[in-house]
């Protein structure tokens, strides 16, 4: 269903389409096929009931943003367990996500209060200078499938806590998560027109509206590099304020004195999570030649005793690719690698026994002895391989690991206080791990340098994203 002006209803096209689970291939839902005609329907409640929202005090926003995060937490369970079925992550893995995503309603709950102006010192003895700063306007939003629920209230909570009221277009893969979202914004109390969300199985006429639309002021968006900056093109054109939150290759760099298991360990979580799809995923593992071959061996150890399958079983770590090109597409890299000389440690091969065929399992991968001229070195993966590269000295793997026109997320292993500090300062990305593979939070910045992205989200830099500043003269 589209959720316009407060309101749940079918497309006006009269169409629907088929949400599948990715680990059975089994039909689990049927959602309105939202229409260009529908988003700009969704707009017009938008900027209709932006001057009520945004004129309300941030204390009150704040309170709706306080109820929708217990709401979320206590359907916490329920949403994991639909993410599981419609995006495919392992049950602990989605429980994790839910928490993750309620955090930014609870985070900007708290900065709605925190919007502050200044007051500055003016060239002339008769006037006075005054600061504040505003919300943007209308919204709009366009978001990925692989953090399906998370992704949604990093966008929409902070927007909401400026003043903002926003039009979101959820993944066509992933509509249940975001519907029941908007389940929890709707039962919180939020007014009539202040959020909408518009699924579709026809992503192209959505966006157009929205980066066209005169009454949207900003475009936020999540997912590839190559469809954020066909959308910042566009959206630039009619001078709309932008957000792109893009693609990755993070580099993930093990020094010779760091402990080769406990990195390996560190390696495979990361790697591995969300089945590899996952923007700030390292795609690229340097590790220094005097140690790499116990890292291999304890990755390796760790990773051949992953199990992949249905997401809601037991013990399971590792879930379904999305659909079929992106298991082709990890094949494709894996097979180019081998043919070019890299050698397969475990896995490298999709699996179909004991009824996998019916989803897009592939087996978690080992790499090593991949060298640039493989398009595994190069490309984002967004799959469950691990591809390892050895290195000697350090300007050499820093100028590796920077030689890629992304700039998202980079890790690092070592003890020495002083090279962490180098590396955190000479790596060209956003985010940076030293010992620590979840530099995430609601609390912290998360974007990207270079083509990862524009802008910012979480922190306090995230509600920065959707205001305005306005500057007063004041002669007295
Ligand atoms: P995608 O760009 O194809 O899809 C992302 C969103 O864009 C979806 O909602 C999709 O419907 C929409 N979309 C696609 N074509 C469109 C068009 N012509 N007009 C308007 N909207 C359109 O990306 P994907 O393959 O689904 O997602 C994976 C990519 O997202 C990866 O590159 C990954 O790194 C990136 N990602 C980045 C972050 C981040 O925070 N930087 C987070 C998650 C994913």
């Amino acid at each position: 269903m589209l959720y316009i002006d407060g309101e749940w209803r079918g497309a006006r096209s009269g169409r629907s389409f088929e949400v599948t689970n990715p680990a059975t291939g089994e039909p689990i839902g049927d959602v309105a096929d939202g229409t260009r005609e529908d988003a700009a329907a969704a707009i017009s409640a938008a900027a209709e009931a932006f001057a009520a929202w945004s004129q309300l005090t941030a204390f009150e926003r704040s309170d709706t943003l306080h109820r929708a995060y217990t709401l979320m937490m206590e359907r916490r369970e329920a949403l994991a367990r639909l993410m599981t079925e419609e995006q495919g992550k392992p049950l602990r893995a989605a429980r994790n996500e839910v928490q993750y995503a309620a955090d930014f309603f609870l985070w900007y709950a708290e900065e709605a209060k925190r919007v502050y102006g200044d007051v500055l010192p003016a060239p002339r003895p008769d006037q006075r200078f005054m600061v504040l700063h505003q919300p943007v306007g209308v919204v709009g939003a366009i978001t990925p499938w692989n953090y399906p629920v998370s992704m949604i209230t990093r966008k929409v909570a902070p927007a909401l806590a400026a003043g903002c009221t926003i039009v979101l277009k959820p993944a066509e893969q992933t509509p249940l998560c975001a519907m029941e979202v908007f389940n929890v914004i709707h039962d919180a109390g939020i007014p009539a027109g202040v959020a909408n969300l518009i699924p579709t199985a026809d992503p192209a006429p959505i966006g157009e509206e929205l980066v066209s639309n005169p009454h949207v002021a900003k475009i936020t968006f999540t997912g590839s590099t190559e469809v954020g900056t066909m959308l910042a093109g566009r959206a630039a054109a009619n001078m709309k304020r932008l957000s792109l939150e893009l693609g990755g290759h993070a580099p993930f760099i093990v020094f010779s004195d760091a402990d080769p298991v406990y990195a390996a360990k560190g390696a495979s979580l990361v790697k591995f999570l969300n089945t590899g799809q996952a923007c700030i995923s390292p795609n690229r593992m340097y590790v220094h030649r005097s140690i790499a071959a116990e890292f291999l061996t304890a990755l390796e150890t760790r990773v051949g005793g992953m199990r992949a399958g249905n997401g809601l079983e037991d013990g399971i770590s590792i879930g379904p690719l999305v659909d079929a090109p992106s298991l082709e597409k990890v094949d494709r890299q894996v097979k180019d690698a081998v043919a070019k000389g890299a050698q397969l440690r475990t896995g490298g091969s999709r699996l179909t026994s004991n009824g996998l065929d019916r989803g897009f399992f592939y087996s978690p991968t080992v790499l090593s002895g991949v060298t640039p001229e493989m398009e595994i070195y190069s490309n984002e993966t967004f799959g469950p391989v691990a591809p390892v590269i050895e290195f000697e000295d350090e300007q050499e793997v820093l100028s590796l690991a920077n030689d890629t026109h992304y700039g998202l997320a980079a890790y690092v292993y070592t003890e020495d206080l002083r090279l962490a500090m180098r590396m955190f300062e000479g790596l060209d990305y956003g985010i940076i791990g030293i010992n620590d593979i979840n530099p995430t939070a609601a609390a912290a910045p998360f974007g990207g340098m270079k083509h990862s992205g524009i802008g910012r989200e979480g922190g306090r830099e995230g509600i920065a994203e959707y205001l305005e500043t306005k500057l007063g003269g004041f002669s007295i």
